[in-house]
C-alpha cells in the first residue's frame, strides 16, 4: 500500500509499506478521505515545535472497517469517522469524561503517526459510525466541525444570543453555522471577501468585512452594541484584541485559534468588561455525535466548503494549492478512495 511521510519539514514522501497488522485492542481501516487542517500546513513548514520527524500526517479522517479484528462494535465494510487522538484512559479526566484535558492524550498526525496512507491500525476506540447519508468527503469534516461544536458548548446554551465570530476561515465558517444551528444570531467577520461569501451561502445572519466595513457599526446596527458571545477563530493578538473589543461588558470569548507564540492582550478592556475569556482544546466523544447529527439533519452545510480534492500520491501539490494565494481555498480533501 501506500503511506505518505513527512520526511523533514518541506519533504513529502510516498512509500511503499505493508498493509499495517492490527494489533490487540485495533481495528484496520481502508481509508477514504483526509482532510487537510491549518495545523497540518503549520507541520509542514515545521512551525510546531514538538513534531519530530518523519511523522505521518493526516487526523481528518473517513474510511472503512477492513478488519474490525474481533470489535463487538464494529463489522467488517462499517462506515466510520475517527477521533483523532488516543488516551491513557486511567486518569480522572478520562475516567470523568473530561478526556480532551487526558494527561496522555495524543494527537495522530502531530504527536503520533497520523492517517495519510491507504490501511491504517488504529485503537478500536477512536471510530465512530457515520449513516450511509453523509457521503466520504462530509464526512472527514466531522472533525473539524466537532472543534466548533465543541466551542459552542464551551460557551454554554446560545439560544438567542447575538453571536460574533472573528476570522472566516473552515473553523469561522463551521462556528458560525454551529452557533446558528444552535439557536443564535450569527455575524462573522473577516477580510477575505470569497470566505465570508461562502459563510452567507451557508445562511449566516451577517457577513461583515472589515476592511470595508466599520464592525462596531455593523454589531450596533445588528445586535444593539456588543456581542454576547464571541468566538476567535483565527489565532493571533489582533483578532483577540478585536474580539475583546466587540464584546459586550460582562460577555464570553472563547479562543479557538491555535497560536505559535506568547501574545500581548489587551488585558485593560479584559478587565474594564469583566469579560469571561474561555480557552477551549479539542473536542470530546459527544461533540463528535452531536456534529454527526447536525450534518445529518442539514443543520450545517458541509459540501460547499470543500473546495478541491487531490489524490493520496499528490499530498505536496495539495500544499503548494493551499499555498497558493491567487486559489480561492477553504478544505481541500485528499481522495484515497
Ligand atoms: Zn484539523
Ligand atoms: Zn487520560
Amino acid at each position: 500500500m501506500k503511506k505518505v511521510v513527512l520526511v523533514k519539514p518541506g519533504e513529502v514522501r510516498v512509500e511503499e509499506a505493508a498493509v499495517p497488522e492490527p494489533r490487540k485492542g485495533e481495528i484496520l481501516l481502508k481509508v477514504h478521505n483526509i482532510g487537510i487542517c491549518g495545523s497540518d500546513i503549520h507541520i509542514f513548514q515545521g512551525l510546531l515545535p514538538f513534531v519530530r520527524f518523519p511523522v505521518v500526517q493526516g487526523h481528518e479522517m473517513s474510511g472503512e472497517v477492513a478488519d474490525p479484528n474481533g470489535s463487538a462494535r464494529l463489522k467488517k465494510g462499517d462506515r466510520v469517522v475517527i477521533i483523532p487522538r488516543t488516551l491513557c484512559r486511567e486518569c480522572e479526566d478520562c475516567k470523568s469524561g473530561r478526556d480532551n484535558w487526558c494527561k496522555d492524550l495524543k494527537i495522530l498526525g502531530v504527536h503520533t503517526d497520523g492517517v495519510a496512507a491507504e490501511y491504517v491500525s488504529v485503537p478500536e476506540y477512536l471510530a465512530l459510525k457515520i449513516p450511509d447519508a453523509i457521503p466520504y468527503d462530509v464526512a472527514a469534516m466531522i472533525e473539524p466541525l466537532a472543534v466548533t461544536v465543541h466551542a459552542c458548548n464551551v460557551a454554554g446554551d446560545l439560544a438567542g444570543k447575538n453571536v460574533l465570530v472573528v476570522g472566516a476561515g473552515v473553523i469561522g465558517n463551521l462556528a458560525a453555522q454551529a452557533a446558528k444551528a444552535k439557536g443564535a444570531r450569527v455575524m462573522i467577520a473577516g477580510r477575505t471577501q470569497y470566505r465570508l461569501d461562502y459563510a452567507k451561502a451557508a445562511g449566516i445572519d451577517f457577513c461583515v468585512n472589515d476592511q470595508k466595513e466599520d464592525l462596531g457599526e455593523a454589531l450596533k446596527r445588528e445586535f444593539g452594541g456588543g456581542a454576547d458571545v464571541v468566538f476567535e477563530c483565527i489565532g493571533v493578538e489582533t483578532s483577540v484584541n478585536e474580539s475583546f473589543l466587540r464584546c459586550r461588558k460582562g460577555g464570553i470569548v472563547i479562543i479557538a485559534g491555535i497560536f505559535g507564540e506568547l501574545q500581548r492582550v489587551d488585558m485593560f478592556t479584559l478587565q474594564d468588561k469583566e469579560l469571561i475569556v474561555i480557552g477551549t482544546m479539542l473536542y470530546l466523544k459527544s461533540d463528535f455525535e452531536e456534529s454527526i447529527a447536525l450534518a445529518l439533519e442539514g443543520k450545517v452545510s458541509l459540501p460547499p466548503l470543500i473546495t478541491g480534492s487531490f489524490p493520496l500520491e499528490r499530498f505536496q501539490d495539495a500544499y503548494a494549492h493551499i499555498a497558493d494565494k491567487a486559489n480561492q481555498v477553504m478544505k481541500v480533501m485528499i481522495k484515497v478512495l
